[in-house]
């Protein structure tokens, strides 16, 4: 008996490390949404187009998004994962995600990617539209100091130079953005457990969603006996 599970919240939150340990818990697949928008912000880097540009739209239609079995995005069959987390990606592609003809695309797909059961997705708009009938959906949240903080190290464990205050700023910006755009913007809907992970440990998180999943699935494999 499996469910399918919707993890939604803002930037950096953490919400991809904890659909991925959840996912090698439960043996489901995950799919990280965020992941296949960067690729669109990587396709424009790479024709030197613009968010709202039409051709675009026509490289994203064309292209293949997959992923591989250690969850990196392949675009066309190349595995880009180490080219899409940049800070200059981070905020291109908040911008490329407001262009609705771009999120129908990535939509589609990732429905027809978790069409059936076994499936943890992440992202902004799961819940509320990739997988409105998710059996499970959470809301992962964390103080924007926290968020910062978790990326920094992030960035200094890469060796990347860059001060708290410019990471904290662009947290907020993406927020903003991701919150306020007009198509799909980030929403905790009300059927969502919400996961402030703040305070919480990685384990403790995955911990969390583990019991809520567990709960779900006892209660159907009861309901079905
Ligand atoms: O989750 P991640 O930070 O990798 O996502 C990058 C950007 O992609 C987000 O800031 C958001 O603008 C966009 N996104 C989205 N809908 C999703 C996943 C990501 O709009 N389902």
């Amino acid at each position: 008996m499996k469910i399918n599970i919707a993890i939604d919240g803002p930037s950096a939150s953490g919400k991809s490390t904890i659909a991925k340990a959840l996912a090698k818990r439960l043996n489901y697949t995950h799919i990280d949404t965020g992941s296949m928008y960067r690729a669109c912000a990587y396709l424009a880097l790479k024709h030197d187009l613009r968010p709202n540009d039409e051709e675009l739209v026509d490289y994203v239609n064309k292209s293949q998004f997959e992923f591989n079995e250690n969850g990196h995005i392949l675009l066309n069959g190349k595995d880009i994962d180490s080219k899409i987390r940049s800070k200059h990606i981070d905020l291109l592609t908040s911008t490329i995600a407001q262009n609705q003809a771009i999120r129908s695309t990535l939509v589609r797909i990732q429905q027809q990617m978790a069409h059936t059961k076994g499936y943890i997705l992440d992202g902004r708009d799961i819940g509320s539209v990739v997988l409105k009938d998710a059996e499970l959906k959470v809301f992962q949240t964390a103080s924007i100091e926290s968020r910062a903080k978790r990326r920094l190290t992030e960035y200094q464990v890469k060796g990347i130079d860059v001060d708290y205050q410019t990471i904290y700023d662009e947290i907020k910006l993406r927020d903003l953005q991701d919150r306020s755009r007009e198509h799909s913007p980030l929403t905790q809907t009300e059927d969502a457990h919400v996961l402030d992970t703040s305070d919480l440990t990685i384990e403790q998180s995955v911990d969390q969603v583990y019991r809520w999943a567990m709960e779900l699935i006892e209660e159907r494999r009861d309901t079905n006996d």
